[in-house]
């Protein structure tokens, strides 16, 4: 496995940790959006099952099939989408994994249950977690994977040791994706505005949406900034399934702005400084308008309007 250079220092407190015998029976990985953390959940299950000299050795039995998916003992729970249309993690689905961790292993050498996104976990799915984390199989170990650790239980968060993923330098991604994508060079900056530093979602992402997205940005702002904005043109442009996307978009660029305005530096070309009062405050509205959405049905037209005008009157 060729591991993201940015997980390299998580990676080394978990060689450390097993190094020490010491592997925990439920680890909670908070990781920047994006920063592709299940190759920790893999590296995890290698030095758990590993047959070599060195774990993870990478070409052992066990390293192998843990790598490929295809390891019996190596579970990885995700949102079921056919049976929940918001994407949670069901209650049955937590009741299926106390029962596979009440179970011995197959090949007798520890289980490594995984749960990704953690934070898709519903209320009831999460109580019935609990129970198996409150009683846990002395060769079990369960990775709760999130980047939104503050949705899980306190009750749950306080039985998990924790490893953090920062989000990575982002010069550093930026070379990371030009040496991936090389076609996309000259792009990469624009997409890193509306994505956030997240370099696997911006690898896998539409490059030529994104860059539309954030042209779309680029004239809302504009466009509030000069008090001209078609406010209600605009939200009912931007309700449909790019919403989150949008939303998380704006965010990030007015982010970039607020900490420009604080450096004392001007983007070229930006428009007239925003109030930073109202600019913090409409972030934080931002970050909210976007959980509601994961959570239920809203009107999305009306959510994004009220928005604009916040924006428009910053
Ligand atoms: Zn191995």
């Amino acid at each position: 496995m060729k591991l993201h250079p940015w997980l390299r220092a998580a990676a080394a407190q978990l060689s450390g940790a097993r190094e020490a015998g010491r592997l925990p029976p439920a680890l909670l990985v908070h990781e920047a959006p994006g920063t592709g953390a299940r190759q920790l959940a893999v590296l995890f299950a290698q030095l758990r099952f590993c047959s070599g000299d060195r774990p993870p050795c990478g070409q052992c039995s066990h390293c192998r099939r843990v790598e490929q998916g295809e390891h019996p003992d190596f579970i990885i729970v995700e949102p079921d989408t056919e049976k929940s249309r918001l994407g949670q993690i069901s209650v049955t689905q937590a009741r299926e994994i106390g029962q596979q961790l009440a179970l011995s292993s197959y090949e007798g050498r520890g289980t490594v249950l995984v749960i990704q996104p953690a934070d898709a976990m519903n209320r009831n799915a999460a109580n019935a977690l609990l129970k198996t984390l409150e009683e846990p199989r002395p060769d079990a170990h369960l990775l709760l994977l999130t980047s939104m650790p503050s949705q899980l239980p306190a009750t749950i968060r306080s039985r998990c040791q924790k490893l953090t993923v920062p989000a990575p330098d982002r010069a550093a991604v930026l070379e990371w994706l030009a040496t991936e994508r090389p076609q996309h060079r000259n792009d990469w900056p624009r997409v890193l505005d509306v994505l956030g530093v997240a370099p696997l979602a911006a690898l896998e992402a539409d490059v030529g949406r994104i860059l539309a997205i954030r042209e779309d940005i680029e004239r809302v702002l504009e466009g509030a900034a000069q008090g001209r904005l078609d406010v209600i043109r605009v939200a009912h442009g931007w309700a449909g399934e790019d919403l989150p996307l949008r939303l998380a978009g704006l965010e990030n660029c007015l982010t970039d702005r607020i900490l420009t305005m604080r450096a004392g530096s001007r983007l070229p070309g930006a428009g007239r400084d925003i109030n930073m009062a109202s600019a913090l405050r409409l972030l934080a509205e931002l970050g909210e308008l976007r959980r509601q959405l994961a959570e239920a049905a809203l009107n999305r037209p009306l959510a994004v309007e009220r928005q604009l005008w916040r924006l428009q009157g910053a």
